[in-house]
């Protein structure tokens, strides 16, 4: 747009919508969190995959054909192959997963954990968006009902190092491929006795999938899933046997879960055990801050060995909301533990950082030649512990003060090369 003086304004540009940018410190705090996930992880004896983040379009399509994830919310493009390629940038990882299983035939069982941004093309809202970032596990190659323990425990001790104490775990069997036809028929027979009074969207995905409509969360559809039968009524004795299993695990962990028997999941990949993890501070439609479940058959969809696996992902951007409301797991700001305030010049903040930082320690400094007073204020604002300054005096005799910012603090004169013991002095005093 041209503007009076002749000057062309630039367009502002704004992040795309359905996503954001993550600023410090929330971004730091983010990292913490992975941090955390990670940690607890790689001590549960789980690997990290990175893999893509777009894959073959064929390898989301496993995920279900009746699917929104896939049928609506992929985002998808072309390459610029001869001929093209069409890909997806993923909207989760257990398909990655499945699919990097089938293509490297890993040592079973294979115990992976991931994080990464996902993108699903959805209506955002509060907790909603169309690129989010999730943490997750997965265990290939066993159907041991311990290994769905020790994933649900992992969960859950994720959240209790992050300091929630308000997160729900809600458990259900899906039953296997023995169970779930004559549940199915049940079910569909069942929806539509009452078809009338589903909601139009629910009547759609009835005709294509029964069991998808429990997922609903339409508030017309309420009354009608709340008497659906159950798939407790319906499991094989194998999976009936395989959901007690698991919840006499979890009682021995001491793990409070209780059992949803309408819980189904957004994928239909799933099968026998599927949980849900709820986060009861937060108030909005969005509250489940993490799910997962047993899927016996995508690893063989994918074009792999039959293999059963177990796993979850859990939504990173969900979780801080819920650790906002609860007041836990507050963003922090950078470890500034020194500030160098130097009215010489610059040139010898610059030596001084280095061999501070060199020392392991936390530091930062002022530019432009700002003045002592200004100085003086970033250093406060930084929230060091010690103010490192170094003025034309201190210069020419190859000395710094350094100043113990805390409240009545006192500072000497030291010569600049024992800068790293003086400060370290101060450092320790205040731990
Ligand atoms: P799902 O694979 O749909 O079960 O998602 C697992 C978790 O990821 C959910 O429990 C949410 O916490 C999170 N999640 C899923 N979709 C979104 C989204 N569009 N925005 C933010 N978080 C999401």
């Amino acid at each position: 747009m041209a503007v009076a003086s002749g000057v062309v304004a630039q367009p502002l540009f704004r992040a795309p919508v359905g996503t954001r940018d993550l600023l410090p410190p929330e971004s730091a705090r983010r990292r913490r969190l992975v941090a955390v996930f990670a940690d607890l992880a790689e001590r549960t004896g789980f690997g990290l995959l990175e893999s893509p983040i777009f894959e073959d379009l064929g390898v989301f399509q496993r995920l279900g054909a009746d699917n929104e994830v896939v049928t609506k919310e992929l985002f998808e493009f072309f390459d610029k192959g001869d001929p093209p390629r069409h890909l997806a940038l993923r909207p989760e990882l257990t398909a990655s997963v499945c699919r990097a299983f089938a293509e490297h035939r890993p040592t079973q069982p294979w115990k992976i954990w991931y994080s990464g941004p996902q993108f699903r093309y959805e209506r955002p809202q509060a907790g909603r968006y169309r690129q989010f970032d999730q943490v997750g596990v997965e265990t290939l190659g066993t159907d041991d009902p311990h290994a769905d323990v020790e994933v649900i425990g992992l969960g859950l001790r994720f959240y209790e190092a992050l300091g929630m104490k308000q997160v729900r775990l809600l458990i259900n069997s899906l039953g296997d491929a023995t169970s779930r036809p004559a549940y199915d028929a049940a079910l569909a027979a069942y929806l539509r006795s009452r078809r009338d009074e589903l909601s139009e969207q629910s009547q759609i995905t009835l005709e294509r999938n029964p069991l998808r409509v429990l997922d609903s969360k339409r508030e017309q559809d309420q009354p009608v899933i709340a008497e659906a039968p159950v798939m407790a009524d319906f499991l094989s004795g194998e999976s009936a046997e395989h959901f007690v299993a698991v919840r006499a695990g979890l009682d021995s962990l001491d793990a409070a879960y209780e059992v949803s028997p309408r819980l189904v999941r957004g994928l239909d990949y799933y099968t026998r055990t599927t949980f849900e993890f709820v986060a009861d501070a937060l108030d909005t439609a969005q509250n489940a801050v993490g799910g997962g479940g047993r899927y016996d058959g995508l690893v063989e969809d994918l074009g792999g060995p039959a293999t059963p696996g177990i796993g979850f992902a859990l939504g990173v951007d969900r979780i801080l909301l819920a650790c906002d409301a609860e007041g836990t797991f507050a963003a922090a700001p950078a470890p500034v533990e020194v500030f160098v305030v130097d009215t010489a010049g610059g040139q010898s903040a610059a030596v001084l950082c280095d061999r501070l930082r060199q020392a392991g320690l936390g530091v930062d400094r002022a530019f432009d030649g700002r003045s002592m007073k200004a100085q003086m204020k970033r250093a406060d604002r930084s929230g060091a512990a010690v103010a490192v300054i170094i003025g034309p005096d201190e210069q020419a005799e190859g000395a710094v003060t350094v100043r113990d910012m805390r409240p009545g603090g006192g500072q000497r004169q030291v010569a600049s090369d024992d800068v790293v013991s003086a400060v370290t002095e101060i450092l320790a005093e205040e731990a």
